[in-house]
């Protein structure tokens, strides 16, 4: 029995032990980033360990991502002073999920060996719907329909459960030819729902599920098959959330489900760091915790651990411009420490230069504080294609790097296309693998012959892999391609004979007895080597002059490194089905790289949030939105990224970036108005760094006394940006405005001028006082605003 003096209990504040300690029934753990809300959810389940309330495999906990849990076990396993054991029920909702499909995989209709598809695979197989039902692809896409069939499974609604208002319709294309309108030709409609069935019914055939069914598929079972629930009900004895703001319907009616019998449930999370509402995440589910669960043990933490006063009071700062919030205080016993630092660059490019410099500085301890290592430091973006310029820039410098939640190692081409060939290998029935391969490396067999598998297929009803054997065996295939297509669909089968065994372990679980080690028919990791030469894939890549190939062929090897950690190939096709972020491990110190999203739950002691301007952070999308819903988003998101600092946080952005090969020019991020200038350092980067203030440079000027405009408008960095902009030319509406708004920082406005404020809009100016301008505003009335934020309204 543990009691006082359990290490894991004494180091918790007392609202924490109280959340620890509350066992039975609800336990909601609402408060704000950085106050040991993971922490204690780590330190109930080891005390549940501890107590003797549950055995490690009657503990069900969900974590945001696999790489949460993986550290959540090894967190239990260090306070609870030896390896946390058969903690099998820790995981992802999709992870979980998966679990228990496999075992009940015939009650809802599928086979335990299904495959588990990705986005590139759900895009074909919509794209094959659309253009059977002849729907005007060019207007509505499959990716449109991809988000509306996504947006209903996390509402987990069925097919037929989807509300008339929420079913958009669709036209048909205008000519397809011979089909009379009353058959669905010209003018005809269909309704997403009708694809969203089609599209279902298509999966169930191939024995395939996406991301959402996964989930739903196990609320259907729970619902339908009362003794499968009851069994879950009782093996989790606790079920423990982390980042329960982020649970989208699907997962609540899930969770629900099995907490409904014992209600030993302990949710935490923080309202304000809700960041997944564009995936369908309500932050509503943790609001109305307690009507769920009347009698839920509420615990707010206010105490922060993490981070230093500034950065707290920035990231209040900031998330204050948020209406509709619980509100939390948070303090901490932290000491003074860094404001949080801001600079301006010319460019993205400059950025990364500047931020690959600090960096090294604050390694080597050049910074004002103890020198921070590598892996203490994390660079988080906003988007993906932020990440180009550290990568470049990281790998001229030979700055060691990883990229997490980035373009991911599995999604490239050659790694997708030995994917494929080990799914085959699974699961020869798998047809999005055997479409994708049958032809790469290429077999002589041409558009009319793959057309002739389908048909074949089709017709008898079978897998494509069956219909491409008949189709040999029948003749029905010429020339050269018949004899490379059977030697195709035979090395299928004989590849699918060598795993077998290795499944039967993988399909066993630890609800059942276990059954000691089936010695597979063939080690999997020497498996795929063969698989992928007797297929004569890694021979393309080798034959392949361009300069991209060696970089596959040392892709291949390390996918094949990769299986080493895996007991056979489906655990690793699920494994790599599952994860949302890159997890693959080197050694060695490095700087991180991830979107902000990929953030949440970490902690690093230096973070830099570069590209803080307007329509990059927040998004153009939040932007253009009506309603305040997308940017309150993007403001929560800020919130995560500067409470994800411990000790320095540096905010930056660009006067100009290049976004898909296009330039623009930026304004700095409205946010960064929203920073409280008591808690916020502005670093003068002219001449040292070569770049200038950029568009903020009125900004900064009025941010901080110590630099004169006179420093700005003789630093080089700014008459480098003049000749640019004048070489450019300010002929597009985007660059103009960034050039008009740099050319006014020095107030040339007199009374009386028409003016145009970004967020204001029109006004005439009534006043003048230092670089302030008092104006009237036709719709927002009276305001002081900078100057250089305001343009002639007649230029
Ligand atoms: P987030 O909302 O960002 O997920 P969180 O509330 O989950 O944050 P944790 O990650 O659990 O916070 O804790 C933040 C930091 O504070 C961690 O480094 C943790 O070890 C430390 N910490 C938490 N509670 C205590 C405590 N009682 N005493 C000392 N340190 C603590
Ligand atoms: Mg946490």
């Amino acid at each position: 029995m543990a009691g006082r003096g359990a290490p894991y209990l004494d180091d918790l504040n007392p609202a924490q032990r109280a959340a620890v300690e509350a066992l039975d029934g609800p336990v909601l753990m609402l408060a704000g980033a950085g106050t040991g809300k993971t922490k204690a959810l780590t330190a109930r389940i080891v005390h549940l360990l501890r107590t003797g309330r549950a055995r490690p495999n009657e503990i069900l906990a969900v974590t945001f991502t696999n790489k949460a849990a993986r550290e959540m076990k090894l967190r239990v396993g260090r306070m609870l002073g030896e390896v946390a054991e058969g903690m099998a029920w820790m995981g992802t909702f999709h992870s979980l999920s998966v679990k228990i499909l496999r075992r009940h995989a015939e009650l809802v209709g599928l086979k335990s060996n299904f495959t588990i598809l990705d986005t590139d695979d759900q895009a074909r197989l919509v794209k094959q719907l659309l253009d059977a039902e002849h729907i005007d692809r060019k207007r509505w896409n499959e990716r449109w329909f991809l988000h509306h069939i996504d947006s209903y499974k996390n509402r987990a609604w069925s097919p037929d459960e989807v509300p008339a208002s929420e079913d958009p319709e669709v036209w048909l294309t205008p000519n397809i030819g011979n089909v009379p309108s009353f058959m669905g030709g010209t003018g005809a409609k269909r309704k997403v729902t009708q694809v969203y069935r089609a599209y279902q019914s298509r999966l169930l055939a191939l024995n395939a599920v996406d991301f959402g069914d996964l989930l739903n598929y196990c609320v259907h079972l729970f619902k339908t098959c009362p003794d499968v629930l009851e069994q879950y009900q009782r093996r989790f004895k606790y079920i423990l959330v982390d980042e329960y703001q982020d649970t989208n319907v699907c997962q609540y009616l899930w969770l629900r489900l099995l907490a409904q019998a014992h209600r030993n449930i302990c949710c935490v999370g923080d309202d304000d760091q809700s960041i997944y509402g564009w995936r369908g995440a309500e932050v509503g589910n943790i609001l109305r915790f307690e009507k769920d669960f009347p009698g839920a043990v509420v615990v707010r933490l206010e105490q922060n651990y993490r981070s230093t006063p500034h950065i707290l009071a920035a990231a209040s700062g900031v998330i204050a411009g948020n209406a509709g919030r619980l509100g939390k205080t948070l303090w901490t016993e932290v000491k003074e420490g860094h404001k949080v630092r801001l600079i301006g660059h010319w460019d993205g490019e400059e950025e990364a230069r500047w931020i690959g410099e600090e960096i090294e500085a604050v390694q080597r301890g050049t910074r004002g504080m103890d020198p921070v290592g590598l892996d203490g430091q994390a660079i988080l973006v906003r988007a993906s294609h932020q990440m180009r310029a550290f990568e470049d820039r990281f790998l001229t410098i030979g700055l060691p790097y990883r990229v997490i939640g980035g373009p991911r190692f599995y999604e490239r081409q050659e790694i997708r296309d030995a994917m494929a060939y080990f799914r085959l290998a699974v699961s020869p029935e798998d047809d999005l693998a055997f479409e994708r391969v049958v032809n790469v490396p290429k077999r002589g067999l041409g558009d009319k012959a793959q057309a002739d598998i389908q048909r074949t297929a089709r017709l008898s009803g079978v897998s494509l892999h069956e219909g491409a054997r008949e189709l040999v065996a029948n003749g029905g295939i010429g020339g050269k391609g018949a004899g490379q297509l059977r030697a195709f669909v035979e090395g299928i089968d004989r590849w699918h004979a060598l795993t077998l065994d290795a499944v039967r372990v993988a399909g066993d679980d630890d609800l059942l007895e276990p059954i000691g080690a089936v010695a597979p028919a063939m080690d999997h990791v020497r498996l795929a080597e063969m698989i992928l030469e007797e297929s004569g894939y890694t021979e393309m890549w080798q034959n392949d002059k361009t300069p991209e190939a060696p970089g596959r062929l040392e892709n291949l090897k390390e996918l094949v490194k990769a299986l080493e950690q895996f007991d056979n190939l489906q655990g690793f096709l699920e494994h790599v089905a599952l994860i949302m972020d890159n997890e693959t491990e080197e050694a060695g110190e490095k700087v991180s790289i991830m979107t902000l999203h990929a953030a949440k739950g970490l902690e690093f002691p230096v973070v830099f949030l570069p590209g803080w301007e307007d329509g990059l952070f927040p998004s153009q999308r939040s932007m253009d939105e009506s309603g305040l819903k997308g940017l309150e988003e993007e403001r929560r998101l800020a919130y995560v990224g500067i409470t994800r600092a411990e000790e320095l946080c540096t905010i930056s952005f660009a006067s100009n970036r290049r976004v898909y090969g296009q330039w623009q020019s930026q304004l700095p991020s409205r946010f960064i108005d929203e920073l409280p200038a008591a808690h916020v350092e502005v670093l003068t980067p002219p001449g040292l760094y070569g770049g200038g203030f950029g568009a903020a440079a009125p900004y900064v000027s009025s941010m901080d006394d110590r630099i004169s405009k006179a420093d700005v408008y003789n630093s080089p960095g700014w008459k480098r940006m003049q000749d640019r902009v004048q070489t450019r030319g300010v002929s597009q509406p985007r660059e103009a405005r960034g050039v008009v708004i740099d050319a006014t920082a020095v107030p040339a406005f007199t009374e009386g001028d028409r003016v145009f404020h970004r967020k204001f809009g029109y006004g005439i100016v009534i006043g003048l006082e230092g670089d302030k301008l008092e104006i009237d505003f036709s719709k927002a009335g009276i305001k002081k605003v900078v100057a250089g934020f305001v343009v002639d309204a007649d230029d």
